[in-house]
């Protein structure tokens, strides 16, 4: 049955994301600590050396572990968890709150100080005329902060809905809003677990970027291997879509 529809998983999908994560996540917090210590000369030792990097991630498990309703939502369980230790390190509530919020305006900065792979704009500017397109992202990258935001017609922030990937609701929102049905609609990520089960358990087509080969090796039916996002236009060609 022809394709309609494109929906698109963002990272590790469109660009390498490790990297921008590992950087925006040392860098913010860095930035916290030298604001806090520069913001009071006379305290003794710097918040970094109170929570070392370590107990920020701890701290982020415990508050997604305390707020089960705010899954997903990593954007406020990193602010949650820097308020509590701004608080816990002594500041006023309202202060610490100020503080995080800060600290968090700086990370989605650096989160969104990253390169698509060269050939997704060309891509998506060809692909956009044939097919709709959505973006489904677990992540906090904002399309539009990216100058990607021309090539999709819908954007879905699974995490934000607090049903990220693999819960099937942001594929039904994506596929409602492309108005596709699941039949006539492909989806593209790097994920098994997130993208391509709950895809294909939907009875979308799946094109899977399997960059790091640590899939299974028997395929499921409607599941197509990819190395890389740049072989999708010569998939969907050889297969008539
Ligand atoms: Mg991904």
């Amino acid at each position: 049955m022809a394709i309609t529809a494109l929906t698109f998983d963002l990272d590790d999908t469109l660009w390498n994301n490790r990297p921008v994560l590992e950087r925006a996540e040392a860098s913010h917090y860095q930035w916290l600590s030298d604001a806090l210590a520069a913001a009071s000369p006379g305290v003794g030792s710097t918040f970094m050396a109170h929570y070392p990097l370590s107990a920020y991630q701890q701290r982020r498990a415990d508050v997604a572990r305390r707020f089960p309703l705010k899954r997903g939502d990593f954007t406020w369980i990193r602010e949650r968890a820097l308020f509590e230790m701004v608080e816990a390190y002594g500041l006023p509530r309202l202060q610490a709150r100020l503080w995080a919020a800060h600290a968090i305006a700086h990370f989605l900065d650096l989160r969104h100080d990253l390169t698509p792979y060269p050939e997704v704009v060309a891509m998506l500017d060809t692909l956009r005329r044939r097919y709709r397109i959505a973006a489904i992202t677990n992540g906090n990258a904002d399309l539009n902060r990216l100058d990607l935001a021309d090539h999709f017609s819908v954007m879905i922030a699974a995490g934000e809905l607090h049903a990220p990937k693999p819960d099937p609701r942001a594929f039904l929102a994506a596929l409602a809003r492309l108005g596709a049905q699941p039949s006539r609609a492909l989806h593209v990520g790097d994920s098994w677990r997130e993208d391509v089960l709950p895809a294909q358990r939907l009875g979308m087509q799946v094109a899977w970027i399997d960059a790091k080969n640590e899939g299974p090796c028997e395929l499921l039916p409607g599941v197509h291997r990819l190395t890389h996002v740049r072989e999708l236009p010569a998939l969907l060609d050889s297969r008539a879509f």
